[in-house]
């Protein structure tokens, strides 16, 4: 059985005949959420049986759901080999965003993160991407809403399936999600970028940075030693941005370690002239990890520094902790 969500729709109209078939098909499953072919009676009565002894058109199972106090909830999403992909919604004020991953684990082994612990298991098909977006919409979304491309595993890491579900997503015939609603976030894999940059269809661009010098960024994020600060950021200048778009760098605060007013002083001078606006993170704790969340003063200090000198910074809210969905945190806790 084919995977439905796994082709885009040039691909489908190669696939079905007539190839007008393929819009239709689409149409029905993307924006109606027909999931068996015999409720599309606009289908020949044979072609609706021949097509489901080919097609899975159902989306996978959610094994469990943990719903946190302030609304986040957290998938995990059977799939076929019996792995599960960690997806989560996060409600907000003004408009929803769906937090998803890329792959299962991760091989950039960030020390601050859970899912650098775990490794790189295995990068997720294009439907296995798609498919957590339109589970999370269906249960939780009526209107327009953010997708985030930072759940487990580094995106720019399996490209082609990343950029192949974004593809997809994007859709006019399909769920039609515009570019500027979706962010892929990056820890910084120098020739994604570079690829990402050359795309006819270019989502919004996030870098994990937290390291504002190469000593420091090293210790943290194994990567910087491959693709160093100088050389990530004049990527990130070079990167094609749209009238007023703008590049985010997410900083993760760890108390002692990447909270000064010297750090906040380093990455002023960095990011000076670009682009930018910066999301604070301060950490979510862990007994894994050898760090800890700095004091309100020092993140709220650190924010101030950036401002002072005319930079954006935000600092993230912390959402779904108690049920391990925050920033970091997703590293198959299945219980
Ligand atoms: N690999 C990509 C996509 C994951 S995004 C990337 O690194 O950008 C996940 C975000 O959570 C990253 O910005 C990362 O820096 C941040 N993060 C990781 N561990 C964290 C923790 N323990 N507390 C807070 N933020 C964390």
């Amino acid at each position: 059985m084919k995977f439905f969500f796994d082709y885009e729709r040039s691909e489908l109209a190669k696939m079905f005949s007539p190839p007008f078939r393929a819009t239709q098909i689409f149409k029905a499953v993307y924006q109606h959420g027909i999931d068996d072919f015999e409720a599309m009676t606009d289908l020949p009565k044979a072609q609706r049986t021949s097509l489901a002894t080919e097609w899975d058109i159902k989306l996978p199972a959610v094994h469990r759901r943990f719903d946190s106090v302030d609304g986040t909830r957290r998938y995990l999403v059977t799939l076929h080999d019996g792995e599960m992909a960690e997806t989560v919604f996060i409600p907000e004020e003004n408009r929803d965003t769906v937090c998803i991953s890329s792959q299962i684990g991760c091989a950039l082994a960030c020390t601050f993160c859970l899912t650098g612990q775990l490794g790189l298991i295995r990068n997720l098909s294009a439907g296995e991407i798609v498919a957590q977006v339109l589970i999370t919409q269906r249960e939780n979304m009526q209107g327009s809403f953010n997708i985030v491309l930072m759940g487990m595993g580094e995106p720019l890491h399996n490209y082609d399936n990343v950029m192949k579900a974004i593809r997809i997503l994007h859709d006019e015939e399909g769920l039609n999600m515009s570019m500027s609603r979706i962010t892929l976030s990056t820890a910084g894999l120098l020739p994604g970028i570079e690829r990402l940059a050359q795309e006819p269809m270019i989502p919004n661009l996030a870098i994990s940075l937290t390291g504002a010098t190469n000593s420091k960024r090293d210790q943290l994020m194994p990567i910087n030693r491959k693709y160093p600060i100088e050389e990530l950021l004049d990527a990130v200048r070079r990167f094609p941005l749209k009238h007023r778009q703008r590049v985010t760098f997410e900083y993760v605060l760890l108390r002692g370690v990447t909270d000064a007013p010297e750090d906040a002083l380093n990455l002023a001078k960095l990011l000076r002239g670009m682009r930018a606006k910066v999301n604070l993170i301060p950490l979510n704790e862990a007994e894994e990890l050898n760090y800890r969340r700095p004091s309100d003063a020092a993140i709220e200090r650190f924010q101030r520094i950036l401002t002072d000198h005319h930079i954006d910074a935000f600092i993230r809210k912390q959402r779904g902790e108690d049920v391990s969905a925050a920033c970091g945190q997703l590293k198959k806790k299945w219980a």
